[in-house]
């Protein structure tokens, strides 16, 4: 007898399978019905699938590809008319698949040193030696002009060419005061990649947070919120890092709980349901999650007070997915960037589409990721932009690999170097002034 695809923990709810009505809304903001134009590969055809698994029928390794190669981008629930939670499905669904599938030893070798790694602060920090010292010698030059990279196999090839020129950063201090009036006192999440490869933008955050008036607590015990492991159907692993989480923050007396990077965001605030079963932490996760704010909601929230200094400098603003689709948060960023006087803000054609970094899905399927990120980047080029901006170091990284693979060095920021800038009254040349690129070439 053939086993079902799904078990009785947590499957994808039959309410919310029913509640897509198969008209195709979704499709073209679809990144892999994009690329490939197949209806197995969109939302509508996925849920089509969950629906068969739902139904009795087996996880077949053809099922499981195409729930595999969705990003979870999210770009489905923002165009669905009839409110289908995507959302909730796929995460079901990713789960019952890590405990049901039996993968290939090369897929479990893979998925167990990604997930090693990359939810290690401290772990990903130690890396960072090496790796200067790797960028420094001039050998991720060599192996770029060499093409040496390419035969080191697609994954690898992508983590070398994603890696951003790591900048000595000193580690924010536990508290930063606010400048002027005191308006908020904020707890800060710095995030594994942002604390790790971009220091600068967790600097440029605090800066901008004090001078806006928030007194700045920055724990320093923080591990992994949970994001990787969430996103990749990892539960238990995402709840024991989210436990931790709630109690390094929970305790703490503020008014809000800011975070920098989209996709740790848009994790943090699904605490609640991610520990709705866990009778010690429940009502904990709730109301953390209730205090959880991207940077660019809390100061649109406290409004601007800090002068602006004149940034004379045009960006294209990317939306990152886990901000824009799974946040709903596309007005603030803008907003605050329009503010700065000077700056000319520009957007990208197709801006639902993703870039295709979404978190480790571009070191899982590199090719169609660098596919995507071609897109963008070329999207990006075409406005003519000084400075591509966005809000996550993931998108950051995967747009400009692919903007130095077309030859075109791009300059990237975060919303919060951009705003920091101009509040320090920087010039605009230290925004678009790009770093020597480790991989150049
Ligand atoms: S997910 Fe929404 S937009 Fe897509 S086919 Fe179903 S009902 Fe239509
Ligand atoms: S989450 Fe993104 S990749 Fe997945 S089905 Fe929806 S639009 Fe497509």
């Amino acid at each position: 007898m053939e086993i079902p695809a799904f078990d009785a923990d947590r499957p994808p709810r039959a309410d919310l399978l029913a509640d897509c009505v198969h008209c195709g809304f979704c499709l073209t903001t679809c990144p892999t019905y994009v690329l490939w134009g197949a209806e197995a590969d969109s939302p509508r055809g996925r849920i089509h699938l969950m629906d068969q698994g739902a139904g009795g029928e087996p996880l077949s390794p053809s099922m499981v590809e195409h729930f595999d190669r969705c990003l979870g981008c999210m770009a489905c629930v923002t165009a669905c008319p009839s409110g289908v939670r995507y959302d909730t499905l796929i995460e079901d669904t990713r789960a019952q698949v890590e405990r049901r599938h039996p993968r290939s030893a090369r897929e479990r070798a893979l998925r167990a040193a990604i997930f090693a790694l990359f939810p290690y602060p401290r772990r990903l920090r130690l890396l960072r030696g090496p790796l200067w010292a790797y960028q420094a010698s001039g050998l991720a030059a060599l192996l770029a002009r060499s093409g040496l990279r390419e035969r080191l196999g697609p994954t690898l090839a992508t983590l070398e060419s994603l890696t951003p020129r790591l900048r000595r950063v000193p580690p924010p201090p536990r508290r930063v005061p606010a400048r002027g009036s005191r308006r908020a006192v904020v707890a800060m999440i710095t995030g594994c990649v942002q604390s790790a490869f971009f220091p600068q933008v967790n600097a440029a955050t605090v800066r901008v947070l004090a001078a806006e008036g928030c007194d700045v607590i920055i724990p320093p015990a923080q591990g992994c919120c949970g994001a990787l492991s969430t996103h990749n159907g990892r539960r238990d692993e995402a709840r024991r890092f989210a436990r931790a989480i709630i109690d390094a923050f929970q305790p703490l007396d503020v008014d809000a709980i800011v975070i920098n990077a989209a996709g740790c965001g848009s994790t943090l605030k699904e605490y609640g349901e991610l520990l709705a079963g866990d009778p010690a932490y429940a009502q904990r996760a709730a109301a953390l999650a209730g205090k959880v704010r991207d940077l660019s909601e809390l100061l649109a929230e406290l409004g601007p007070v800090a002068p602006r200094h004149p940034l004379p400098v045009s960006m294209a603003y990317h939306d990152a997915c886990h901000l824009a689709h799974a946040q709903g948060v596309r007005a603030q960023p803008r907003a605050l960037l329009a503010g700065i006087p000077g700056l000319e803000l520009r957007e990208i054609a197709d801006p639902e589409i993703c870039c295709g970094s979404a978190g480790v899905w571009n070191l899982l399927h590199p090719e169609p990721a660098a596919e995507l990120g071609d897109r963008k980047a070329a999207g990006v080029l075409a406005t003519g932009a000084d400075l591509l901006v966005t809000a996550n170091p993931g998108c950051l990284m995967q747009v400009a690999a692919a903007a130095r693979r077309r030859g075109v060095p791009l300059a990237c920021a975060h919303t919060a170097q951009v705003l920091d800038a101009s509040i320090r009254g920087l010039p605009a040349e230290t925004l678009t002034e790009l770093p020597v690129s480790p991989t150049a070439g």
